[in-house]
């Protein structure tokens, strides 16, 4: 089987190929002009064009669907080369900002998030994901040619700066080894040179995890799904809770390195009746006392068959007023992407389902 050429940093490229100078090649024809055959790379041997053609694979996957949102967000399902399929999203967020004459101007900045495993172990009771299960954690390749394939898609400039987010399917510290070497790939200078401040991963909470990660020392960001401010509450609806309880993340998050310009996100999913009362806002602001933490509320996206609903807009407005009035910082996330149901794992079960349906009929 040929190997993924995505999956190894440029150091350890050096060490699989003769001569070692062409990897800085190499890493520019992927990773700047997004090549996806060693036939196109004119300035390298035809030689080693062919050796290099049988040995690694530049399409570790394949586009296999894509939804626009009226807000220009766009929803990738991918394949991988055993079947699988795995998600991830552009998102466009405009930015405002002054001309010297005065004039405004807007520009798109770029988010891009993507997902660590095809399934997940964590089981958390309002993700769609985790009903199906876990499969198989991704490799580094799987991870970095996310990005990849939809800069390539939507013609993003190499030099345009993007923000990754680990938001996607799956838990990214129960597959700690690949996505941290994913971060360093992506981060390298003469690869996407997307610095780690501007990386996200995105935890249901692993705080042994957690300390370890910070003791790579990647200069990574971390944000927290903590979505519950009691461990009753939050064992129902994240199993992992009984594992590693509200208190232990919190020391966890003390202990992290956070970038001196960042704080940590603690992301809270607004589920109606279940989460919504300023009560909890109140445990919250106590719970996050000390820490340099902002909070994210996320509405519940609501799909078929849950028996959770999406909360009324009033109710994330007083829960976010109630921590902001507090020094809080709290924003509540926009819609991006809502209506192709922006909520990773819900694009794959669709496309899953459909296909049930056709083999049934
Ligand atoms: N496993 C990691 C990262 C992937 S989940 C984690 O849990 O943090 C990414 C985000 O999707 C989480 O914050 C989760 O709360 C959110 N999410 C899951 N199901 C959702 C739904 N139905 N509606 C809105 N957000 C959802
Ligand atoms: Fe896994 Fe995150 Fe979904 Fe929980 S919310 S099941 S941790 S992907």
């Amino acid at each position: 089987m040929k190997q993924i050429f995505q999956d190894y940093t440029q150091e350890e490229l050096r060490a699989l190929i003769t001569p070692s100078f062409r990897v800085k090649q190499l890493y520019s024809w992927v990773y700047h002009k997004y090549a996806s055959s060693f036939d196109e790379m004119q300035n390298l041997p035809k030689q080693m064009r062919l050796e290099l053609e049988e040995r690694f694979t530049l399409t570790p996957l394949k586009t296999v669907l894509v939804q626009n949102s009226s807000d220009g967000s766009r929803k990738y399902l991918f394949e991988l080369a055993d079947g699988h399929t795995i998600e991830a999203v552009l998102l466009l967020m405009k930015d405002t900002a002054f001309n010297e004459d005065g004039s405004i101007k807007h520009h798109k900045r770029y988010t891009v998030c993507i997902s660590s495993q095809v399934g997940c172990k964590v089981g958390c009771a309002f993700c769609l994901t985790a009903k199906g299960g876990f499969i198989r954690n991704l490799t580094p390749g799987e991870i970095v040619s996310q990005l990849l394939l939809i800069k390539q898609d939507n013609d993003i400039d190499a030099n345009r700066r993007v923000n990754i987010v680990y938001m996607g399917m799956g838990e990214p510290l129960d597959n700690l080894d690949n996505v941290a070497k994913a971060i360093k790939i992506f981060a390298d200078l003469d690869g996407m040179a997307i610095a780690p401040h501007r990386q996200t991963v995105s935890t249901s909470g692993l705080s042994t995890k957690i300390e370890k990660l910070g003791k790579m020392g990647l200069g990574i960001n971390l944000a927290i799904s903590l979505h519950a401010v009691d461990d009753e509450l939050r064992e129902k609806l994240m199993p992992i809770n009984k594992a590693y309880n509200i208190q232990s993340i919190i020391q966890a998050v003390k202990n992290f390195p956070v970038n001196d310009r960042k704080r940590v996100m603690f992301e809270y999913l607004v589920i109606k009746n279940v989460n919504d009362d300023i009560k909890a806002a109140k445990k919250l602001l106590k719970l996050l006392d000390g820490i340099k933490a902002k909070v994210n509320l996320i509405y519940f996206n609501p799909y078929g068959g849950t028996e959770f609903e999406r909360p009324a807009a009033k109710d994330m407005i007083a829960f976010q007023e109630f921590l902001t009035q507090r020094g809080l910082l709290c924003t509540i996330r926009e819609s991006k992407g809502l209506d192709i149901s922006a909520a990773c794992g819900q694009l794959r079960e669709q496309e899953l389902e459909s296909k049930d349906t056709n083999a049934r009929t």
